[in-house]
């Protein structure tokens, strides 16, 4: 049986924030229960569908993610009567991480008790930030203060196991407030904590309102300094770095999260979920209109041989553990580079790669610029395909 991370899409939201272009949507409250009705029939089908072969005959689930959006806005019985359905997809393992994301002020101790029930065991929180006009600037719904809030209400109902989401390189965020913030999550004593750089998304508000310059945002080497305050700040307080974004208390890695850069099994669904089944990805529309209309699975694609290895190099080097190039030589046939790799050697040379028990894996240094460290890791692939 094949490990398999499911998610689950819930693309409401009270309010629109400044920043993001994500498939979510503020007010259609009416829609709501439309949306979980036609998601309650997509689980359906899957629990039949052999597209894939019987799912539940071949699959058992790892991880769950109910992500958003919002999730913890909607009725909490919505939410485990959807993961309950998903059992028949496919059976889920005793241990499976099941986790809910949602904002502060969107939690109540009723729906935390109901996620409880519903066999949820991990809790995924937006706080981005603990200043509060900072808050109002990114347009989100909640306080500092009530962040603090829902964590304790969370542990009052079991939780233990609980990330942050927290945010940098802001509009007129000093370093001094990112500390604050840092410092703050930690206080709380959280296991997980994902520090994101913002990213100005063309035709957001937020990102109007920096073209227009109302408003400035920290220049590439503030915001690789605030990444590093980051990564040496939580270091220091027992948190492991274990993919550029996401750092851990021993034994807390979101084993969901994990499934995707290791190219694990994955199926999403509702609206604008992805999925990726045997090497094929395949998607349900962005638009709540067509997923509401019946339109599933669109752009199937089964990945060529190309493609694998360009994500196995792109996702794996995220996770600091880095690539397993034993599983590589396995998956691929071929060893990842030469035996004596001018280009690797060079890399390592720079500080930006190690080479260690059969892993390849970036340095600190080689996080920072990834982006250029996996352009020259696909130019090795390119020449050892040809
Ligand atoms: S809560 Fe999340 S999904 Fe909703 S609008 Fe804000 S950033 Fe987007």
């Amino acid at each position: 049986m094949k490990p398999l991370a499911l998610y689950i899409h819930v693309p409401f939201c009270a309010r629109k924030c400044a920043y993001c272009d994500f498939a979510s949507w503020p007010g259609r409250e009416g829609e709501w229960r439309r949306y979980f009705d036609a998601l309650v029939t997509e689980i359906r089908l899957w629990s039949a569908n052999t597209d894939f072969g019987l799912l539940k005959e071949r699959f058992r689930v790892r991880s769950a993610f109910v992500g958003g959006g919002t999730p913890t806005l909607v009725p909490a019985e919505w939410i485990a009567e959807a993961l309950e359905l998903c059992r028949k997809i496919a059976p889920f393992d005793a241990d499976a991480e099941i986790t809910v994301e949602g904002n502060p002020g969107t939690l109540t101790p009723e729906k935390l008790r109901t996620y409880r029930q519903a066999g949820v065991n991990r809790l995924s929180l937006g706080a981005q930030s603990f200043d509060d006009d900072l808050l109002y600037t990114l347009g989100r719904i909640h306080t500092a203060d009530q962040t603090v809030q829902a964590v304790e209400m969370a542990r009052d109902a079991g939780f233990s196991n609980i990330n942050l989401d927290l945010m940098y390189g802001l509009p007129e965020q000093s370093m001094d407030q990112w500390l604050d913030t840092l410092e703050r999550a930690v206080d709380l004593g959280v296991p997980h904590i994902s520090a994101y750089s913002l990213i100005l998304e063309p035709g957001t508000p937020l990102a109007e309102r920096v073209a227009r310059g109302e408003l400035t945002v920290p220049d590439d080497e503030a915001v690789i300094a605030m990444q590093r305050t980051a990564s040496e700040l939580l270091s220091k307080s027992d948190f492991g770095r274990y993919e550029i974004s996401n750092y851990a208390r021993p034994k807390s890695e979101s084993r969901h999260n994990l499934t995707y850069w290791y190219r694990g099994d994955y199926l999403g669904l509702g609206c604008a979920a992805h999925s990726m089944l045997d090497e094929t990805r395949f998607s349900n529309p962005d638009s709540l209109d067509e997923y509401l209309a019946g339109r599933r699975m669109t752009d199937v694609q089964r990945l060529k041989r190309r493609d694998a290895i360009e994500e196995t190099v792109m996702l794996n080097t995220r996770a600091t553990k880095g690539i397993d190039l034993a599983a590589w030589e396995r998956r691929f046939g071929r060893p990842f580079a030469p035996e004596k790799s001018a280009a690797l050697e060079r890399l390592a040379g720079a500080g930006y790669i190690e080479m260690k028990d059969d892993w390849l894996r970036l340095t600190g240094r080689g996080l920072e610029v990834h982006n250029a460290v996996v352009l020259e890791l696909l130019e090795i692939q390119e020449a050892m395909e040809r």
